[in-house]
């Protein structure tokens, strides 16, 4: 119902001295305010009912009546339409649907603030709090024993809350707090979540930032519990919506029917909070990040959710609703195509086989990534355990979260990559100043070759967990043979003290070089002399090849994966690796896209790891390849000149040879490499 209309019943309302309510599904609202009406956001063409009480409510009630038929006046009936608005977030979970908005309340639980006046009202708060901090855990646990198969692999994300509420900083502290300073214990709670807060302001890094998303989640569940009240469950929703919410935490995600549920949009989240890497599991488009859906959208609207791009249509006109509708069949034409094949062996069509793995940063991706069908992790970035502000984590917490990832991966390989850090990142840590070029400054192994105890200390859990899985080891950065022996050795003098410890490890870890560097590449052949493996990290490898700083959006459009030179030096190292008969794989982003994979397969490349996503598109691709002939047909691309004749020469040779590849709109979904 548009305002005109909504501005005529107001107006007629006034007439009368009686009181007019209208309701939409659970909805009610007074007649006799604009904004309450407008509020119910009806849709033209659908039921309400009106009440009226009061005097001459018959009258009042034909009057209303034939406004209703008249159509409040206007002369054609125009179909009312909401302004059509597109906003945008971080798309988490990929799909496309169209459907109804449906708002979740969940608004922050109020908390008041009381002083508590006598020991008695302090004990009576004690235990509520701690009645409370139970009565969650036993709701997580519940929720945890009726967990459905498809979020099973996440059950440990609940044992995270049950551990937050344990913690000192949350439970020991707001205790103390009702003690000491006598406030409630909804307020003290509050207080020491806010300290958690300051706490983890400081932290750079995205993946333990989002934990404070966890934090706010589960104390907000307790707070429930202290006031009695029941947060709308997500098990409840009856219809097909999409789900509209400020946030939802990991249990919702287990919550969720995804026969009811059509889509999800949240304000806040980034892509490493445990709600979005929970929600892939889901299989239905997820965006979060939105900032304002819930004041852009209200209950009702129309949606088109674009999980693909992170885009949400408010209230579409039907154009755009038929050309969704049209892209909605096409990518699920892709998208079953590519199903079918996640879990089936990356083979070409004549027969090698080829090995695709996983990129992952931090220990939860590697259950998403096992499902989304990688065969193992090829590169395992183990920073984010440092990225706390406070000192470096013990040998036991890293060994803790490096034993689970060979547990859960086993019998597939991890290639475990030490710590890549810039020392700008770590500064609180280090005396010396900033760095004015932390790119090219004390990073990396470099750091770790200075700080051998840092280095120890992660060498000794990685080589601890390493007889529980199936572990590869390898040093980042390396730019010379003589640096490569100097990790090697202090890697050998970590075995030895864990050898007089009598502490079990796999004494045949393969140990390898991340080729990143260009004078690597320019040594490769020395280098594979003394190396297990190779792995080329082309997003440093570009960087640093074409001098074009990879976080800088100035220079952004410079970075250049299909440069001559990069080609040549992929090229290079292959050669070398085959000549010493090691394996050589790549793990720069460009290995998810599915162009640079033709290229990359053509000089010889046989095990890719790629980012979580990209693998089913990428063993679609692989299973199309003729192997042979795309060797045949791409030899001159090494002596290409420009990195624009590498894109037309393979797109060329690809629609002479690999039609069915734009049949099957391999190339239409691809995301092409970037650092
Ligand atoms: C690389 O540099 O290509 C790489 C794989 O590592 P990172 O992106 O972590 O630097
Ligand atoms: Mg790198």
């Amino acid at each position: 119902m548009h305002a005109r209309a909504a501005g005529q019943i107001v107006t007629l309302a006034g007439k009368y001295d009686a009181r007019l309510f209208l309701k939409k599904d659970t909805r009610e609202a007074d007649g006799s305010s604009i904004l309450s009406i407008l509020s119910l956001a009806v849709p033209n063409g659908e039921e309400i009912e009106a009440r009226i009480v009061g005097r001459k409510a018959k009258e009042f009630m034909d009057e209303l009546e034939s406004l209703f038929i008249n159509n409040f006046g206007e002369t054609e009936s125009r179909p009312y339409r909401p302004k059509k608005k597109v906003i945008k977030g971080f798309p988490v979970s990929p799909g496309i649907v169209i459907g109804k908005a449906y708002h979740l309340d969940r608004s922050k639980a109020q908390v008041f603030h009381r002083k508590l006046i006598n020991e008695e009202e302090v004990q009576r708060d004690l235990a509520r709090f701690r009645q409370a901090v139970d009565m969650a855990k036993e709701q997580i646990q519940k929720f945890k024993s009726s967990i459905p198969e498809r979020v099973e692999g996440y059950a440990f994300v609940l044992d995270t809350h049950s551990m937050i509420l344990d913690d000192v900083m949350l439970f020991d502290a707001t205790l103390k707090r009702i003690q000491k300073e006598k406030i409630n214990a909804g307020w003290a709670l509050e207080k020491s979540v806010k300290n958690i807060h300051v706490l983890f302001k400081e932290v750079e890094d995205d993946y333990i930032g989002r934990r404070m998303d966890d934090v706010d989640g589960i104390s907000e569940r307790v707070l429930r519990n202290l006031a009695g009240v029941e947060a709308e469950s997500l098990a409840d929703i009856q219809g097909e919506v999409i789900v509209v919410a400020h946030t939802l935490s990991p249990v919702d995600i287990v919550e969720i029917d995804v026969d009811h549920v059509l889509g999800i949009l949240t304000d806040v989240g980034g892509r490493t909070s445990h709600m979005a890497i929970m929600s892939e599991a889901l299989d239905i488009p997820v965006i979060v990040g939105l900032e304002r859906a819930t004041d852009a959208i209200l209950q009702g609207d129309i949606l088109i959710v674009d999980g693909n791009t992170g885009e949400v249509i408010v209230n579409p006109d039907p154009k755009t609703i038929l050309s969704y509708e049209d892209e909605i069949r096409r990518y699920a034409n892709y998208k079953s195509a590519i199903d079918r094949v996640k879990h089936l062996p990356a083979e070409t069509l004549d027969g090698h086989k080829i090995t695709v793995k996983a990129n992952i940063e931090f220990l939860e991706e590697a259950q998403v990534a096992i499902e989304s069908g990688a065969e193992g992790i090829g590169l395992y970035r183990t920073e984010y355990l440092y990225l706390l502000k406070r000192g470096f984590p013990d040998e036991q917490t890293l060994f803790q979260d490096y034993d689970q990832i060979a547990r859960m991966v086993a019998p597939n390989p991890v290639t475990i990559r030490t710590l890549d850090i810039a020392s700008d990142r770590m500064e609180s840590r280090m005396d010396g100043s900033r760095e004015d070029n932390p790119a090219l400054g004390l990073r990396s192994i470099r750091f770790c070759l200075k700080e051998r105890k840092v280095f120890k200390t992660q060498l000794r859990a990685i080589l601890r967990a390493s007889r529980y899985g199936n572990f590869r080891l390898m040093f980042p950065m390396i730019s010379g043979l003589e640096q490569f022996l100097e990790a090697k050795k202090v890697l050998r003098s970590v075995m030895r003290s864990l050898d007089k410890e009598g502490i079990e490890y796999d004494r045949e870890i393969p140990v390898g070089i991340l080729i990143e560097i260009p004078s690597a590449v320019s040594i490769a052949d020395i280098l594979a002399k003394h190396a297990d493996f190779f792995s080329i990290g082309t997003n440093d490898l570009i960087q640093y090849a074409l001098a074009i700083d990879r976080d800088n959006q100035q220079v952004a459009g410079l970075y250049d994966p299909f440069h001559p030179a990069v080609i040549k030096m992929v090229h290079q190292v292959v050669k070398a690796g085959e000549k010493e008969g090691i394996d050589v794989s790549l793990c720069g982003e460009i290995a998810g896209d599915p162009l640079s994979i033709l290229i990359l397969l053509s000089l010889g490349l046989e095990e890719f790891s790629m980012n979580i996503g990209a693998i089913p598109l990428v063993k679609k691709m692989i299973r199309m390849v003729p192997l042979q002939k795309v060797k045949e047909g791409f030899k001159d691309i090494i002596s290409l000149p420009t990195s624009k004749k590498v894109e037309d020469f393979v797109l060329k040779k690809a629609k002479a040879h690999l039609p069915d590849i734009f049949e099957e709109d391999v190339f239409r979904y691809r995301t092409p490499g970037t650092a």
